[in-house]
């Protein structure tokens, strides 16, 4: 497999790898401060929804105490049809009206079960007892129930069917001594103060108010309100258990709301499976009231730390940058040089040595680059020096093969070839050309006489006199034993002639010397001049012919051909 393949395999491996680990451990992270950062989220989220819906009831509770304990009101409940009384209590009611938040109060006394009411219109001037209140009018439950509980204030989420409104009434038990006297207190529009508590918009977050039986005392939507709930037993109430689809939920809850009975002054959170997804709950109690207070979050949609994709994805992005970056510099470093150096090697293969130095620089491939070249120098180099001397030994030994041993002139081999060569030169240029043919004379008797060395020094200084004064672009050759044959190209008749006799009398001036004795030789010579070109067997048996005739005269003469 290609080096570049590989380390893309590996790189892209190192990449899915390092993508899945930073998912991975991003998702857990994100979950843990989503978590975390949740759950102080809720608790300052409760806290404040606490003071916010709190603190005007605290108020209006305050008031409607210090309504009850009204010297001129307790005692128009001990004293009702005592006239003065009753109106020393309206009109003492009628002060505090003023100072309620929707200047409303009604009361209710426990034994005539005359109900008193007055509004911010004041439309109840002088009439102010509206109604008489009955044990067997299912409306009327709320008052009976809350003389029975004895909690001396209490908070009633209740439409008044007999004045035609809806109203968070806070209840506050009239007593004297261990007596109950009556219930009185103030009522404040639902609607305005479902506005200002669990309508508070706000993204993401969602809070609902319940009683200790988890019935549903203040809702956004007021169809889940569970209103008069004091009066219902407490399997008939609206409770927030049908919010969660999970059982485990809303045990969980009951278990919190028990243990913030016990410690008011904190607060908890659940996540809980609500409308499809997981919420944050936060829960904190409001013991002045009875009522626990429910925030519902939405952590996904609150918490900021869903942008914290931006962190993986630039570690992501860095660690791709970061891989292309390693991919460019093997590829500039690595992979292109050893690219280079394959490429040198395959031209050396093909017998280019000249490879230059394929890499440039001064780190490890550059250095074996450096070294490859080098060694290709190196090669090429000792391949020319054993060409050339392969050459000269082959130029040598075709020079020895035409060469003849004795006398250093060419031999018949090399002289055939010299012939052929002029030969063909003279057809082409249309020139002349001329032959000697030489033999010793009596040959036999000089090595009979002084012996086979004598002889043979007599053939080198033979051979020396016509290597001597043969012209310069002539050949000779030793054509036999005691033979000799000259070619003399671009010759004519008298220059044949001239050279010949030249010869002939050089030859019989030598005294050759030779194991201690002295003699001389004569030569015949055959000559042709051929003026047109022939076969080179022709040119042999002419000069041949010359030759002989010269032996069959006396010898040591020159004949030409005719
Ligand atoms: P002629 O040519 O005048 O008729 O007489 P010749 O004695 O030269 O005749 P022939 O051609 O019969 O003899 C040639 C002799 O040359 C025979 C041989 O012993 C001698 N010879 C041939 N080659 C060599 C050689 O290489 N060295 C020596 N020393 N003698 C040689
Ligand atoms: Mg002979
Ligand atoms: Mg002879």
């Amino acid at each position: 497999m290609q080096l570049r393949f590989r380390f893309f395999l590996l790189m892209t491996a190192l990449f899915v790898g390092f993508v899945l680990i930073v998912w991975f451990f991003s998702l857990r992270w994100q979950n843990e401060i989503n978590y975390t950062w949740g759950q102080q989220f809720a608790q300052r989220q409760v806290a404040f929804d606490k003071y916010r819906t709190l603190s005007p009831l605290i108020r209006e509770i305050g008031l409607a105490k210090q309504m009850a304990a009204d010297p001129d009101i307790v005692a128009m409940a001990s004293h009702e049809d005592d006239p003065a009384a009753k109106a020393r209590g309206i009109a003492a009611m009628e002060n505090y009206r003023f100072n309620f938040r929707d200047h409303t109060y009604f009361s209710a006394m426990a034994r005539s079960g005359n109900y008193y009411f007055n509004d911010a219109s004041n439309q109840y001037q002088g009439r102010q007892l509206r109604y008489v209140l009955s044990e067997n009018n299912s409306n009327d439950k709320w008052f009976y129930a809350t003389i029975k509980s004895g909690k001396l204030a209490q908070i009633n989420v209740d439409p008044d069917v007999h004045l035609g409104v809806t109203k968070v009434w806070i209840n506050v038990l009239i007593k004297s001594g261990d007596q109950t006297l009556g219930v009185i207190g103030t009522g404040i529009d639902l609607t305005s103060f479902l506005k200002e508590t669990v309508s508070f918009q706000q993204s993401g977050v969602h809070n609902l108010f319940v009683d200790e039986s988890r019935a549903i005392q203040l809702n956004n939507n007021p169809d889940l309100i569970d209103y008069m709930s004091i009066g219902k037993d407490v399997s008939q109430r609206i409770k927030v258990d049908r919010l969660f689809t999970s059982a485990s939920d809303v045990e969980n809850l009951r278990v919190a709301m028990e243990e913030l009975e016990r410690n008011p002054d904190q607060s908890r959170t659940l996540w809980v499976d609500y409308a499809g997804r997981k919420e944050l709950l936060g829960v904190a109690y409001l013991p002045e009231i009875g009522w626990f207070d429910l925030t519902l979050m939405d952590a996904h949609g609150l918490i900021p730390i869903q942008e914290a994709w931006r962190i993986p994805a630039l570690f992501v992005a860095a660690l791709l940058i970061a891989l292309l970056s390693m991919g460019y510099a093997l590829s500039r470093w690595v992979i292109r040089p050893i690219a280079a150096l394959q490429n040198a090697t395959e031209r050396m293969q093909r017998g280019e040595f000249d490879v230059e130095h394929p890499v440039q620089g001064t780190g490890e491939i550059e250095r074996l680059s450096w070294s490859f070249a080098q060694m290709a120098k190196y090669v090429g180099d000792t391949n020319r020096e054993l060409e050339n001397k392969v050459r000269e030994r082959t130029d040598e030994l075709n020079r020895m093969a035409e060469t003849d041993l004795l006398t250093g002139l060419l031999n018949r081999r090399g002289m055939t070839d010299r012939l052929e060569k002029e030969i063909a030169r003279q057809v082409r240029q249309d020139g002349m050309l001329g032959l000697l043919m030489l033999d010793l004379d009596r040959f036999k008797s000089i090595n009979d006489s002084y012996g086979h060395a004598a002889g043979d020094a007599a053939l080198r200084e033979a051979a020396a006199v016509i290597q001597s004064l043969k012209r310069e672009y002539d050949h000779a050759a030793r054509w036999g034993g005691e033979e000799f044959l000259i070619l003399l190209p671009v010759c004519d008749k008298t220059n044949l002639l001239t050279v010949a006799e030249r010869i002939r009398d050089a030859i019989r001036n030598l005294n050759i010397r030779a194991a201690g004795q002295s003699f001389s030789l004569t030569v015949s010579i055959g000559a042709y001049h051929a003026a047109t070109p022939q076969p080179l067997e022709t040119l042999l048996q002419k000069v041949d012919q010359a030759l002989y005739a010269a032996k069959g005269e006396e010898r040591d003469c020159v004949r030409l051909f005719s």
